[in-house]
């Protein structure tokens, strides 16, 4: 008997399942691998699999967003940080483990821990119960299908296409300006730059001949989605398709020759706070340094940082901003939690954090508790707001964690203050949360009797 099944002992199932137990809630893990079944990515029955690198990234949480995280899950009880800290392998000031050792030693404290029954079985179906679904990126096709099924077909991504996402602040708009095509002055909804004819020509070039990242035999039969081809194979069908898809200058006079430009990269705000904006159409398979160069000779981001890179892979996720609550409920069958990067997080460390935190909420509601989200100012309140609601659900792609998607530190400061202050301003809001992690009781509003 338990209390809760957990679906997928990945990064964020193996977390989440170390949450509830240690909260003293009885969990079901169940994992498809060791069963006679497994992944096109994993290569071993172990948990917590580390399907490609062995880096948890940048652990250094005074100026970095994911070095943050690890500080403040390893302060939350972390099992996967404990486990990453006691086989961490010199990288410098990344986190990096021994793969083998860090998924053994999960696996080994998964197994032993008296509130988890951890059953090697592939699950088809949405369980009635309470559950967590942390499937992952390569969650088996009946559950897929039933989780379709549950959300809406059209809800549920099969593939990412992600086009970079730049810094707002980092955008010089001295070039580019805020406009809407055929703007009569009311919407600036874009921010669009400007590239004369030769900057275009060596442009469609750096396209066509950069060097991609070769799609894996498993991804082979990508289906290019409308919508959603990747920019070079577009710049290959010829030298101005680009100009009547994504780079179409018509109806953008550029204020400074009052004329359209010869074409024009637009930029959408991807957040609501409006910190981070992505280039419309430039989802690629380019390599990440080969897209850093030739996206900078794009003139008004040529000082660009980016928040995220352009790719294309097979993934499996869900629309959440629009499908989960705050504390990453189903909204139509909330007794069923996500969590893991099937929310839409990118990365091992972010989809173990919102491993932790389904977790914490769903042995705080099994105990007949409520716990607060995690305050917007910290790293792991900045994802789940962002996977929860604050980004745009239309156009919602996987997302690694970082400073853009924390509430902005408002006025002007030097760049390496203003890390510091979001790093200092996380740790203030997580030390009271922990004081009070309760949600305040909701008010009572039915009438007088
Ligand atoms: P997973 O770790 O994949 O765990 C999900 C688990 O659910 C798996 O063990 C799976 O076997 C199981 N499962 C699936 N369906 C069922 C079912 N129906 N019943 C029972 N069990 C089921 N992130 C990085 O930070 N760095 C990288 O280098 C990196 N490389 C990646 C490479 C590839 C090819 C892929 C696909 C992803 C990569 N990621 C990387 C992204 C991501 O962070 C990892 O995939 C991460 O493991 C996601 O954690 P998770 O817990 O959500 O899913």
């Amino acid at each position: 008997t338990h209390d809760i099944h957990i679906i997928g002992g990945g990064l964020a199932g193996s977390e989440a399942a170390w949450q509830l137990a240690e909260a003293g809630v009885k969990v079901r893990l169940s994992e498809m691998r060791g069963s006679g079944e497994g992944t096109a990515a994993h290569q071993t029955d172990g948990l917590a699999e580390l399907v490609c690198s062995n880096s948890f990234r940048s652990d250094d949480a005074e100026s970095n967003a994911v070095g943050l995280l690890h500080q403040e899950m390893r302060t939350l009880g972390s099992l996967i940080m404990r486990q990453a800290d006691l086989h961490r392998v010199p990288a410098g000031s990344a986190l990096a483990v021994d793969r083998d050792n860090f998924s053994a030693s999960v696996t080994q404290a998964i197994a032993d821990h008296p509130n988890i029954t951890l059953v090697r079985e592939r699950v088809d179906a949405l369980p009635d119960g309470p559950a967590i679904i942390a499937t992952g990126p390569l969650t088996a096709p009946a559950l897929a299908e039933g989780i379709g099924a549950a959300t809406g077909k059209e809800a549920l991504a099969f593939f990412d296409a992600l086009a970079p996402i730049v810094h707002r602040d980092s955008i010089d708009m001295d070039i580019a300006w805020f406009a809407s095509r055929w703007d009569k002055g009311e919407t600036k909804d874009y921010i669009n730059c400007p590239m004369t004819k030769d900057e275009y020509l060596a442009f469609h070039t750096g396209l066509v001949e950069g060097e991609k990242t070769p799609f894996k035999d498993w991804e082979k039969d990508t289906p290019y989605f409308d919508g959603c081809m990747p920019i070079e194979v577009m710049a290959e069908r010829g030298l101005d398709t680009l100009r009547f898809g994504p780079m179409k200058p018509v109806g953008l006079d550029d204020p400074k020759t009052g004329r359209w430009p010869h074409a024009v990269v637009q930029l959408r705000q991807d957040n609501a706070q409006g910190s981070l904006w992505n280039i419309v159409g430039f989802q690629t398979k380019l390599k990440h340094a080969e897209q850093v160069r030739l996206f900078r000779t794009i003139p008004g981001l040529q000082n660009a940082e980016f928040a995220r890179l352009g790719g294309l892979h097979r993934n499996t996720f869900i629309r959440s901003p629009d499908l989960l609550d705050e504390t990453l409920r189903l909204k139509s069958r909330p007794n069923i939690r996500f969590a893991g990067q099937i929310t839409g997080c990118e990365g091992y460390i972010e989809s173990a954090s919102i491993g932790l935190m389904a977790g914490k909420f769903a042995a705080a509601e099994l105990k007949g508790e409520t716990l607060a989200p995690l305050p917007y100012a910290t790293a792991l309140g900045a994802l789940l707001a962002h996977i929860t609601g604050a980004a745009e659900s239309e156009t919602y792609q996987p997302m690694n964690v970082n400073f853009g998607l924390f509430p902005p530190i408002p006025g002007r400061t030097k760049k390496t203050d203003r890390k510091r202050m979001y790093t200092d301003r996380g740790r203030t809001a997580l030390a009271e949360w922990l004081n009070s992690p309760r949600a305040p009781e909701p008010a009572d509003t039915s009438p007088e009797p």
